[in-house]
C-alpha cells in the first residue's frame, strides 16, 4: 500500500447547522425487519450479518409529508430524509429532460432522463456525500474514509472539504488522473491497493480501531453504503414525481444498489401517500452477470468476477438492497457490456449528452427491453444518467 498525500488543510471552524429529521424515529432491516435505535450501524444489520447474510438499513420515519411541498430552508426534501439541514454544495434539483427524438426511435411513448452528472461534483454521488458527511459531523466525527476509485471519492472529498473533515479515500493504482487530481485539489487522502478487498480492509481498521466514520460499504460479503447517505437518493424520486414524471420503467446502472435502493425506498413512500399512481418497474443495469446470477438462483454472498472498463459499476458482489429493488418493483436486470455501453453514450451525445461509460449502459438496455417487449409502446422510461462524461477514460471512438 502506498500513501499518496496532498497538500494539508486546516480544519475550518464553521459549520453550518446541521439538523437532524425529529420524524426519523429508528432504523430497520431491509431484510429480517428488525428494528433498531438510530445509530451508526456501517455493516448493516447486526444480526445479520451475524448469519453471513449482511442486510442494509434503512430509516424510519414516523410521518411523511402528505404533499410535494418543498422545504423553504435547508434540504428542499429533508422531511423525507435524515437530516434537513446540513452540508451542502446545491446538490440535486437535477434537470428531468425529454428525449422525444430518442423515443419516437425506440417506438415508445415517452423517454426522460435524469442528468445527474448536473451535480456539483459531475455524480449522483454528491446526494450521499451531503447527507452522510452530514451525519459526520452530527456524530462529531473528523475522518471521513471511503473506498472508491471514482465519482463518490471526488464528491467526499469536496463535501469533506466544505465540512472541515479529513477525508481518506482508499483506491486503486490506475485511478484516472482526473480523478486523482480531482482528490488532491480537495485536500483528500489517497491510499493505494492493487485488490479491491483489501481497499474495504483498509476501511475496516480505520473505522473499527480508529474511529474514523464510514461512507461506503466495507463488508465481505458485500452489503450496502451506510444507511444515512443511502437514503440520500431518496429525493430522486421526490424530484422526479414532483418534475410530473412518473415513468412505467426506470433503468439504473447499478454495481452494489445504493441508488436503486434509494429510489425505490423513495417511490414506495409515495406510493403509500397517495402521491403516485403506480409502482415504477426497476431495471439494475450490470457490465457482466452478477444480480442476474443471483436472480437465476446462484448466492447471494458470492463472489462474480468479470472485467468492465465501466468503473463506477465495476465489482463483483452482489447485495441484497439491490435484489429487493427490483423484487419488489417487479423489475429485474439486464447485463450491457462495455460496447453496448459506449453505443449508448453516443446516441445520447447526438441529444447534447456526454454522460460516464455505465450511464449509456442504460439507454442501450432500454433498447434491448423495448426489442424483447418488456417495454411496450404505450409505456413510459426513465433513464438514471449517474455522471457526466468529460473524465471517463474509456475512449468510445475505438
Ligand atoms: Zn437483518
Amino acid at each position: 500500500m502506498n500513501q499518496i498525500f496532498s497538500t494539508p488543510r486546516e480544519s475550518i471552524a464553521f459549520h453550518p447547522a446541521i439538523q437532524r429529521n425529529p420524524s426519523m424515529v429508528g432504523l430497520r432491516c431491509i431484510g429480517c425487519a428488525r428494528s433498531y435505535p438510530v445509530q451508526d450501524l456501517p455493516t448493516g444489520c447486526p444480526h445479520c450479518a451475524d448469519l453471513g447474510t449482511p442486510a442494509s438499513l434503512e430509516a424510519v420515519y414516523s410521518a411523511l409529508p402528505e404533499t410535494l411541498q418543498v422545504a423553504s430552508s435547508g434540504y428542499k426534501w429533508g422531511a423525507w430524509l435524515p437530516y434537513m439541514d446540513g452540508i451542502s454544495l446545491g446538490e440535486g434539483n437535477t434537470p428531468c429532460l425529454d428525449l422525444s427524438r430518442l423515443a419516437r426511435e425506440l417506438g415508445i411513448r415517452q423517454l426522460t432522463a435524469k442528468h445527474e452528472g448536473m451535480n456539483p461534483t459531475g455524480s449522483h454521488k454528491d446526494r450521499m456525500s451531503a447527507q452522510g458527511i452530514s451525519r459526520a459531523l452530527d456524530v462529531g466525527a473528523q475522518t471521513v474514509v471511503l473506498a472508491s476509485s471514482g465519482n463518490a471519492a471526488v464528491s467526499a472529498a469536496a463535501y469533506c472539504a466544505v465540512a472541515g473533515l479529513r477525508c481518506e479515500v482508499a483506491t486503486y493504482r490506475d485511478m484516472p488522473e482526473s480523478y486523482a487530481r480531482a482528490l488532491y485539489r480537495f485536500g483528500a487522502k489517497r491510499f493505494v491497493f492493487e485488490q479491491s478487498f483489501d481497499r474495504w480492509a483498509h476501511v475496516r481498521q480505520r473505522v473499527e480501531r480508529e474511529g474514523a466514520f464510514a461512507l461506503t460499504n466495507y463488508s465481505v460479503p458485500a452489503v450496502g453504503s451506510p444507511v444515512f447517505g443511502v437514503e440520500a437518493y431518496r429525493a430522486v424520486a421526490l424530484e422526479c414525481v414532483a418534475d410530473g414524471c412518473v415513468p412505467d420503467h426506470v433503468l439504473v446502472p447499478t454495481a452494489r444498489g445504493d441508488l436503486l435502493w434509494g429510489l425505490y425506498s423513495g417511490l414506495r413512500d409515495l406510493l403509500a401517500a397517495g402521491l403516485i399512481p403506480h409502482m415504477p418497474r426497476l431495471w439494475a443495469v450490470e457490465p457482466f452477470p452478477r444480480l442476474s446470477r443471483v436472480l437465476a438462483g446462484e448466492s447471494l454472498q458470492a463472489e462474480f468476477a468479470g472485467q468492465t472498463a465501466q468503473f463506477s459499476i465495476a465489482g463483483s458482489t452482489v447485495t441484497l438492497q439491490q435484489k429487493l429493488a427490483v423484487e419488489r418493483s417487479g423489475g429485474g436486470v439486464v447485463v450491457m457490456n462495455d460496447m453496448d455501453a459506449a453505443q449508448g453514450v453516443s446516441q445520447l451525445a447526438a441529444q447534447g449528452l456526454w454522460v460516464e461509460l455505465c450511464a449509456g449502459s442504460c439507454l442501450s438496455a432500454l433498447a434491448s427491453l423495448c426489442t424483447r417487449g418488456q417495454i411496450l409502446p404505450s409505456e413510459h422510461a426513465l433513464l438514471l444518467l449517474t455522471a457526466k462524461g468529460d473524465r471517463d477514460t474509456f475512449d468510445v471512438t475505438r
